[in-house]
């Protein structure tokens, strides 16, 4: 097919009226093709990141990194190594509370916005970085996902340090999870063990549920230090969830985004979450926006939460109308039975390509240990768009989820005695 050179101006002159409409965020319903009617505003003018709350304490050196004209993956990496090298942190690489067997198993994806790639790495073990190694899948393979065995041998041929990611610390709160749930199996001392010894009376409150009580002494028992017990306690009885996720956006309008964590404490080996899934647990559309996600990870996967964001937000809603879409999508799957989703959590961290963001939340509220001092706290996310702060979500519905499996409440003052 031929062109005139009169065809040709008069072509450009229309694509560039609808260049300036997508700009301004206009719909033209009834005019150009298909891809105009995209709603998405042009570019932000300055860096932002926004992550999990947890990520607030690393978001500065993510910043940085972007003021120094680092690439927007760089800095999301900045930002989500934090938690992954500290091994206090049990929810997210070293340290990371394990799987039934012992083992911890780290789950990451990332996407890099402007080169269109993704990676990612499933039931990692024995390196710490999960994100990085899903960014050496992306960088050094052809493929987009590795898991298991090849993951972790892939990893050391790059390279990466092999390392017992199990802290003494979560070792002993996974001996304490195995020894609580070992009736039927012959995990724990028998009595007949030199090492077995009765419950220390003095240290249980009559006033406890006796699962509280026996998790005590077990705990006691264990060697856990008197003023973790109760943590260790809740973890073994809600086996928490924990990830980070951080997308980055720069002047030039780049983003990338990324999601972490040792997933699930106690999960079966080999369970992969939300967060290794590109579209799940993490997406990022450089000509849209970015979203990832944290919370119950098999609901989230049903729901493709953070591709179905993007997708939202490519026809034209607001980050907040996007996550919240899809909050009602997982409300959805279970035809809104509130006696189910009582026991899911999730949250969404959202990121236009203009700088609009959102954090958004099933629940207004996240349940906190020890309830005697705060037992609730604002469901929240972190942002740095200049400024570092905390911003409460918006949420679905008002309240906390509620522990799953059901953690025993007890009176405040019964508590008292044991911390
Ligand atoms: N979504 C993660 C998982 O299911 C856990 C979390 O976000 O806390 O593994």
């Amino acid at each position: 097919m031929t062109i005139s050179r009169r065809d040709f101006l008069a072509q450009t002159a229309l694509a560039s009226v609808a260049l300036t409409a997508k700009a301004h965020g206009v719909t033209k319903d009834d005019h150009g093709p298909a891809e105009s009617k995209a709603t998405v505003p042009a570019s932000a003018s300055r860096h932002t990141i926004i992550c999990s709350a947890n990520g607030f304490a690393y978001l500065e050196r993510g910043y940085e990194r972007l003021r120094s004209g680092a690439d927007t993956l760089d800095a999301a990496l900045a930002v989500v190594s934090g938690p992954e090298d500290d091994p206090n942190d049990d929810s997210v690489g070293l340290g990371g509370l394990p799987n039934e067997e012992g083992v911890v198993e780290l789950d990451s994806s990332l996407m890099h916005g402007p080169s269109r790639r993704a990676g990612s790495v499933g039931a990692l073990h024995d390196v710490r970085n999960a994100s990085a190694v899903a960014r050496a899948v992306m960088e050094h393979t052809g493929h987009v996902m590795l898991a298991g065995e090849g993951a972790t041998r892939f990893a050391l041929k790059m390279g990466f340090t092999k390392e017992n990611l199990l802290t003494e610390h979560s070792r002993k709160i996974w001996m304490l999870w195995k020894e609580y749930n070992s009736e039927r199996d012959w995990w724990g001392p028998g009595i007949s063990n030199p090492g077995w010894k009765p419950p220390a009376e003095h240290e249980i409150s009559e006033n406890l549920p006796q699962s509280v009580q026996r998790l005590y002494a077990l705990a006691a028992n264990l060697g856990i230090d008197p003023g973790r017990r109760m943590d260790a306690i809740h973890k073994v009885l809600r086996p928490p969830t924990g990830t980070i996720n951080c997308s980055v956006l720069n002047e030039k309008g780049e983003m990338s985004g990324v999601t972490t964590t040792s997933g699930l404490a106690w999960k079966l080996a080999g369970r992969l979450g939300d967060s290794p899934i590109i579209g799940a647990g993490c997406y990022c559309d450089q000509d849209v926006g970015a979203a990832g996600a944290t919370g119950s990870g098999e609901e989230n996967i049903r729901a493709a939460g953070a591709h179905t964001i993007v997708e939202n937000m490519r026809h034209g809603m607001s980050p907040e109308e996007a996550g919240m879409e899809a909050l009602k999508r997982i409300a959805r799957n279970f035809n809104n039975d509130m006696a189910r989703l009582k026991y899911v959590g999730m949250k969404y961290y959202i990121l236009r390509k203009d700088g609009a963001y959102a954090g958004v939340s099933l629940w207004s509220r996240s349940a906190n240990w020890p309830w005697e001092a705060h037992p609730e706290s604002p469901a929240q996310f972190a942002v740095h768009d200049g400024t570092a702060r905390k911003e409460n979500c918006k949420y679905l519905y008002d309240g906390a989820a509620t522990d799953w499996p059901p953690f025993p409440k007890y009176p405040a003052a019964a508590a008292g005695g044991i911390k």
